[in-house]
């Protein structure tokens, strides 16, 4: 095993910022989630987004995985391609 494949969620999340603000994470979509947002994503349902936190959850291996391969910047790219300049977008 590499030493890359070694990381778990919280190493991950600081290999790509320093926020202290993430807390959770979404491990279907592959993204750092702030508290406000986790709440949103729990409320827009589990079909959706599936959000646990990134001290208090059990991280699989492979949901490390996915937030490794997609991450906040690509998962924005995607996501906010068509979303209107007018209309807020999430900091993160
Ligand atoms: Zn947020």
């Amino acid at each position: 095993m590499s030493q890359e494949e070694d990381l778990d969620v919280l190493d991950l999340l600081f290999s790509f910022t320093s926020d202290t603000d993430l807390t959770h994470a979404s491990y279907n979509i592959g993204v750092f989630l702030c508290s406000t947002c986790a709440s949103i994503h729990a409320t827009i349902g589990t079909h959706i987004s599936k959000v646990k936190h990134l001290n208090f959850d059990h991280w699989e291996e492979s949901q490390v995985e996915r937030l490794k391969q997609v991450g906040n910047a690509a998962a924005k790219q995607k996501y906010e391609q068509r979303v209107p300049n007018w209309l807020q977008r999430p900091r993160e």
